[in-house]
């Protein structure tokens, strides 16, 4: 383990955009956590001016572009039908709303977030209506082809074991028809989504505590909500 000494004279040089990013995302020790904390008081950031600006660190993460053909939000293909919005890609305007969404969604706690899908978990399914299981983020995956074009999507839904099911085994009917008609992705995705439909077809029912999709789900929602409010009490 370092000291503290350590990390200052390792950290002194960086500009205080990077130590505020650090400080705000990466898992620190103690040691390192105490050295910034140091360096960005030494530059007149602390108390009150500190946490707005760790806030908005850890917000600017989600404007992050990874720069490849694929969705910045879900990782799908965005390669024709590509939403951009301020040097981001999106596959869809949902994906383009939950990116945004989680910025929204720093300002709310974990503790928040974990009863909200507690509760999630132990409603009846928002499908079927029944309660033959717990309810939970489960993925579903899809190819098309046309020639040279091919897309294919990693989707998610919220809902119960035998509902899961009935959509992954509609996804491969989907991908087994739509699939192969591109050349060379057609032929590569179709196989590898089809499995992906049937892995998920064959994984075990949920556990009962919620997955992180679920917690991610929960803290969409509780974002929406919190924007809603904000816009109502911006316009009243
Ligand atoms: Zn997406
Ligand atoms: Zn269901």
């Amino acid at each position: 383990m370092y000291p503290k000494e350590y990390f200052l004279d390792r950290f002194k040089s960086d500009a205080t955009d990077d130590l505020l990013h650090r400080y705000a995302t990466a898992d620190l020790s103690d040691e390192a956590r105490e050295a910034i904390h140091s360096l960005l008081a030494a530059r007149g950031i602390e108390g009150a001016t500190l946490q707005p600006l760790v806030l908005q660190a850890r917000k600017a993460v989600y404007r992050k572009s990874n720069g490849t053909k694929e969705c910045d939000f879900c990782g799908s293909s965005a390669k024709f039908s590509a939403l951009l919005d301020e040097g981001q890609r999106f596959c869809s305007k949902a994906c383009l709303r939950n990116a945004r969404l989680l910025e929204v969604a720093e300002e709310i706690s974990p503790e928040e977030v974990l009863s909200h899908a507690c509760r999630i978990k132990n409603s009846p399914c928002p499908e079927c209506q029944q309660s033959s299981s717990k309810t939970e983020v489960r993925k579903y995956y899809r190819v098309w082809s046309a020639v040279v074009l091919t897309e294919w999507t990693k989707r998610t839904h919220i809902c119960c074991h035998s509902c899961a099911r009935k959509t992954n085994f509609g996804s491969v009917v989907f991908c087994a028809l739509f699939g192969w008609w591109g050349v060379p992705w057609g032929l590569i995705m179709t196989p590898s989504q089809i499995f992906a439909n049937i892995a998920e077809m064959l994984s075990p029912k949920a556990d009962p505590a919620p997955s992180e999709e679920l917690l991610q789900a929960a803290k969409l929602q509780l974002a929406a909500k919190l924007y809603k409010r904000r816009a109502l009490e911006a316009n009243a």
